[in-house]
């Protein structure tokens, strides 16, 4: 999963009860259901170990 804006591989980044895709490079921050119906197989495989978590 690619930031849209640079290109940069996002990180999974949790807090509290939620969970963000962060571009390290831009800061730039996705909430999960921004990106929903373009999440990679690797990156649901990743938020899957979240899945307690409230995507808001
Ligand atoms: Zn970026």
């Amino acid at each position: 999963m690619k930031c849209k804006e640079c290109q940069t591989p996002l990180q999974v980044e949790r807090r509290c009860r939620q969970v963000r895709l962060k571009c390290p490079k831009c800061q730039r921050e996705y909430h999960i259901h921004e990106l929903a119906s373009e999440l990679d197989s690797t990156m649901e495989k990743e938020l899957e170990r979240f899945s307690c978590i409230i995507y808001d």
